[in-house]
């Protein structure tokens, strides 16, 4: 049985019985039945029901949004901001798949050659809580705009979120076995992986999930997209506009309780302005509003679950033993996490070389370039770094020199349906959104006609 808790009231909300093998058999079996329809299906048909997908979230964006509260504690307000974001991802792939999709004509000895792109068929998705909507959309409307089809292995602790996704994917028009919920614990993923029809998989989640997901995949030859962890540099040099900078810094890190892969985790300044941004951002994250995440001005909600929460505290205790000190929060109540600035943290610290999934900054000077360059690449992860300068021609001359997937100047790292997002390093392979995105999971048909 799979329990759904409100984290912010400890209430257990309901309880789902796991599908048993043979439920999840006869899934499989509907969805390879229905690819096999579905990857003939006009992109005309598609971009229709697609849109049809964004207008059913929007409808309906409070109940969405409400559900993902309640199980995960995500401010409301954030919560509908999801909603919103997953009709965009779908509406941007109605509009643009067809176009990124058509075959490449590549010049040869041949009468005619080129690259056709067709989908392999059902794709299953490990994904986890802390964007329990979007994470799955941006992944399941490239992969049905490409004629392929998905079955869902949610975060346990988001089951009514994952039932009301396959919900709205029906309700939009789309035939039944092109998404379906999978009620499984994560014991059960090794046997679907293995299961002949499923042809790929894609992972959202910590590294030891993507490492076990990955290396079943790897024996069975399929292949795998991983996005995992991050641990984001927030790079601030001394010619920054520090009051703009602190601002974006703050949401870069706090949004979404702390609990983002892409969050600005570490906060690296120029010793110069060190003392001026670190009073700053004290004031900035004062102003930010803890309380029930059903209110509509809450800002910082409660972590999802309390081992989680816990994770965060024993990380930071660590911290505070190797020389970190604290100037604003630190404090745990159960699933609530204040609001928590750390600094004098060295490169050794563990909340420098772990990522910190919660709503907790970490603030470290450098004195050159170099430094701060070398202090972003420490990180075993990759995922994205954010510069913040007023001299673009200096960090465009940085860009290349970063190891991570991504690099924004002068913003927060953020995920958008038109540019590829993924990781390096421990963060993961693959890319997911924009034409990267939806090319991923495709035979890239090499055609020769002579
Ligand atoms: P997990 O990585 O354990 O969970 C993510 C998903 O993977 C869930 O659906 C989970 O299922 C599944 N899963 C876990 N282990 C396996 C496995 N061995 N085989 C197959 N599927 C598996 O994340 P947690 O919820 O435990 O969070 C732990 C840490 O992971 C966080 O503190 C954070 O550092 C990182 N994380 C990163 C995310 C990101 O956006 N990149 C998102 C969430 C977490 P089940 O829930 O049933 O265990």
């Amino acid at each position: 049985m799979l329990k759904s808790i409100n984290p912010y009231t400890g209430e257990t909300l309901e309880k789902f019985k796991e599908h048993s093998k043979s439920d999840v058999s006869k899934k499989i079996k509907k969805a390879d039945k229905t690819f096999k329809d579905w990857k003939h299906t006009t992109f005309a048909r598609k971009s229709e029901l697609m849109h049809n997908l964004a207008e059913e979230l929007i409808n309906n964006k409070k109940d969405y949004a409400t559900a993902i509260t309640k199980e995960m504690g995500k401010p409301i307000a954030q919560a509908i901001a999801e909603i919103e974001k997953c009709a965009w991802v779908c509406n941007y792939y109605a509009e643009h798949a067809e176009n990124q999709l058509k075959k490449e004509i590549i010049e040869t000895d041949a009468q005619e050659s080129y690259v056709r792109f067709d989908p392999l068929g059902v794709i299953l998705a490990v994904m986890p809580w802390n964007y329990p909507f979007w994470q799955v959309f941006r992944f399941i409307a490239p992969a049905l705009m490409a004629g392929n089809v998905g079955v869902l292995k949610h975060a346990s602790n988001v089951m009514r979120c994952a039932e009301n996704i396959e919900k709205a994917i029906q309700n939009a028009g789309f035939p039944d076995g092109c998404f379906q919920n999978l009620i499984i614990s994560s014991k059960k993923v090794e046997n679907i992986i293995r299961d002949k029809r499923i042809k790929a998989v894609t992972l959202t989640g910590s590294k030891p999930a993507g490492s076990a997901v990955a290396s079943i995949a790897g024996e069975e030859i399929k292949k795998s997209l991983l996005e995992l962890g991050g641990s984001n540099a927030l790079v601030v040099f001394e010619d920054a506009n520090i009051e703009e900078s602190v601002k974006t810094c703050v949401q870069a890190r706090f949004q979404n309780t702390g609990q983002s892969c892409i969050a600005g985790k570490r906060l690296l300044v120029h010793e110069s302005i060190y003392n001026e941004v670190v009073e700053a951002l004290i004031t900035e994250t004062r102003e930010l509003k803890s309380g029930d995440p059903l209110e509509e001005d809450t800002f910082i909600g409660v972590m999802a679950r309390e081992d989680l929460a816990k994770d965060l505290e024993d990380q930071l205790n660590r911290a505070i033993q190797g020389g970190a000190k604290v100037v604003l929060g630190g404090k745990r109540n159960k699933t609530y996490f204040e609001p928590t600035i750390v600094i004098n943290v060295s490169k050794k610290s563990p909340i420098f070389l772990e990522e910190t999934f919660g709503p907790l900054i970490s603030v470290t000077s450098f004195k050159t370039d170099m430094e701060a360059i070398d202090l972003v690449n420490k990180s075993d992860f990759g995922l994205g770094v954010s510069v913040f300068t007023e001299d673009f021609e200096r960090a465009k001359a940085l860009i290349s020199q970063f190891d991570d997937g991504a690099v924004f100047i002068n913003s927060m790292v953020k995920s958008d349906p038109r540019l590829p997002f993924g990781g390096t390093k421990d963060s993961g392979y693959g890319r997911e959104l924009s034409s990267d995105g939806i090319k991923e999971f495709l035979n890239r048909k090499t055609v020769y006609i002579n």
